[in-house]
């Protein structure tokens, strides 16, 4: 295996800013930018690059995670829709976004996926403080750890 951000990121995932909850086969982090409030990630926790190479109980319960972490973001910031995409175009280490989609004008294109947004609409700022209440928010809608 080469280098992998995932990994590195993952190996004091509680000291990480954005983390939110150690779940049963996934670390939920908030998304670093904000441009969709509530906007997560989960990363498998043990490196691997394809979901049909994951030792099925592991898949399975990953998707438990990914289930568990859309129902606290649909409780905390009931959004319109909840998009999952697990692409690793970029990050080949499995990880899993789940997106929260609202009304224009927060949402501008409500229809498509949120990556034919320009880069810099994506990136949009955030402060701490905003991050910081968006994982209070998930964890009191119960995305807690598991274990
Ligand atoms: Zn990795």
């Amino acid at each position: 295996m080469t280098h992998c951000p995932a990994c590195e990121r993952l190996r004091a995932p509680a000291a990480d800013p954005l983390f939110i909850a150690e779940l049963r086969q996934s670390i939920a982090m908030l998304h670093e930018h904000q441009a969709y409030p509530g906007w997560c990630v989960l990363f498998v926790k043990d490196h691997a690059e394809h979901l049909h190479e994951l030792d099925p109980q592991v898949r399975a319960d990953l998707m438990l995670d990914v289930a568990d972490a859309a129902a606290a973001l649909n409780r905390a910031f009931a959004p319109r829709r909840i998009n999952y995409e697990c692409l690793g175009n970029q990050l080949a280490h499995i990880h899993w976004h789940v997106i929260p989609r609202y009304q224009p004008p927060l949402d501008p294109d409500p229809r498509s996926v949120v990556w034919v947004r320009d880069g810099a609409q994506l990136h949009c700022g955030s402060t701490q403080a905003e991050r910081l209440q968006a994982i209070r928010a998930l964890r009191a809608a119960g995305l807690v750890g598991q274990a």
